[in-house]
C-alpha cells in the first residue's frame, strides 16, 4: 500500500493504530513464525490487513479480532470470502475465545499468533495470551511472534544481572521462551509511533523445576522488584527475615546483597520452593 492510501485509512490514535508499511519487517515476523501449512494462526488487530494476507496463502486457518468495526467492513469486502479466515469484530481482551469458536464447529483452535499488536494494551495482551504465573493458559499457544514496542521486547528478553531484567521479565520468562528477532524503526510504520518497535518469538514452556507455590513466588517477585535499587533482602522484609534469607541466598550460592535483578528465573522459584 502506498502512502496516501494509508493516510486516506485516518488512523484511529485510541485504538493505537500504526499501519506497518515495511516489506523488511513483515519478513520478518513471517520467517519468525516458521509457518507450516497446517498452521491454525490467531491476529490481534489485522488493521488493514497487510499481515493478515502475508499469512493466509501460508496457513491452514487464520481467525483475526479487530476491534474497529470500519477496518472490520473493509476487510471483510476484501478478503472475508476466504474460507480459511475468521475475522471477529471486538476488544480482544474482553473476548471469551473458547465460547466464540464454539459457534464455529468447522473452524479449529488456533495454536499460535502472529501479531503487530496495539502498544497502548501491550500488557493485558501478554496476560491473555501466556497467562501468569499463579494462573498460566491451561492450553498455551506453541509460538507467538510479536511486534510490540521495543522497549517491552528489551525487558521480555533481558538476561539476569542487566538493567533491563525486571519483573515483567520474570513473569514472562517463567511462562515463555523469549528471543529477541529483529528492531523495527519507527519510520516502518505510518504514522510512525514515538518509540521504535521489535519482533519477539515467545515460545511457552513448562519450567522445570516448576514453583511449588506459585501465588507465593508472584508476591515475592513482586516485592522483591517493589524498590528497585535496594537489596533483596530489605524489599523481602515482610515475609522473611533478614537473616533466613542471608542464609537461604548463601545456600543457593547467590550474593547475600544481591538486588531483585540479579536473580535468574529459576533462582527466583527455587527461592520462592525453599521459603514455603
Ligand atoms: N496489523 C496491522 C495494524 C496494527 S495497529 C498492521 O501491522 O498494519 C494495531 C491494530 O490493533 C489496529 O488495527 C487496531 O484497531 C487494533 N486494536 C486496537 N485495540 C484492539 C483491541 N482491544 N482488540 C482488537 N484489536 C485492537
Amino acid at each position: 500500500m502506498n502512502e496516501r492510501k494509508l493516510q486516506e485509512l485516518r488512523p484511529r490514535k485510541t485504538f493505537a493504530q500504526h499501519w506497518l508499511k515495511s516489506e523488511k519487517a513483515l519478513n520478518e515476523i513471517i520467517r519468525a513464525a516458521q509457518l507450516k501449512l497446517g498452521d491454525r494462526i490467531l491476529e490481534i488487530g489485522p488493521g488493514t490487513g497487510i499481515l493478515t494476507r502475508r499469512l493466509l496463502p501460508e496457513v491452514q486457518s487464520l481467525l483475526a479480532v479487530e476491534i474497529d468495526r470500519d477496518l472490520c467492513d473493509k476487510l471483510a469486502k476484501e478478503i472475508g470470502r476466504e474460507q480459511k479466515f475468521l475475522l471477529l469484530q471486538g476488544d480482544f481482551l474482553s473476548l471469551d475465545l473458547p465460547s466464540l469458536l464454539a459457534q464455529f464447529p468447522t473452524f479449529q483452535k488456533p495454536h499460535k499468533v502472529v501479531a503487530n499488536i496495539p502498544y497502548n494494551i501491550t500488557g493485558p495482551i501478554l496476560e491473555k495470551l501466556l497467562g501468569t504465573i499463579a494462573n498460566p493458559n491451561p492450553e498455551p499457544y506453541d509460538l507467538l511472534v510479536l511486534l510490540l514496542q521495543k522497549e517491552v521486547a528489551e525487558r521480555l528478553v533481558a538476561k539476569p544481572g542487566s538493567r533491563t531484567f525486571g519483573a515483567l521479565s520474570v513473569r514472562v520468562q517463567y511462562l515463555a521462551n523469549c528471543e529477541l528477532i529483529c528492531t523495527v524503526p519507527a519510520g516502518a510504520f505510518y504514522p510512525p509511533p514515538k518509540v521504535d518497535s521489535a519482533v519477539v518469538r515467545l515460545i511457552p514452556y513448562q519450567i522445570e523445576p516448576p514453583a511449588l507455590d506459585t501465588r507465593k513466588l508472584d508476591t515475592l517477585v513482586k516485592l522483591g522488584f517493589s524498590a528497585k535499587r535496594k537489596m533483596l533482602r530489605n524489599n523481602l522484609l515482610s515475609v522473611v527475615e533478614r537473616d533466613r534469607l542471608t542464609q537461604l541466598l548463601e545456600k543457593l550460592d547467590i550474593n547475600p546483597q544481591s538486588r531483585a535483578e540479579d536473580l535468574s528465573v529459576a533462582q527466583w522459584v527455587t527461592l520462592a520452593n525453599l521459603l514455603l
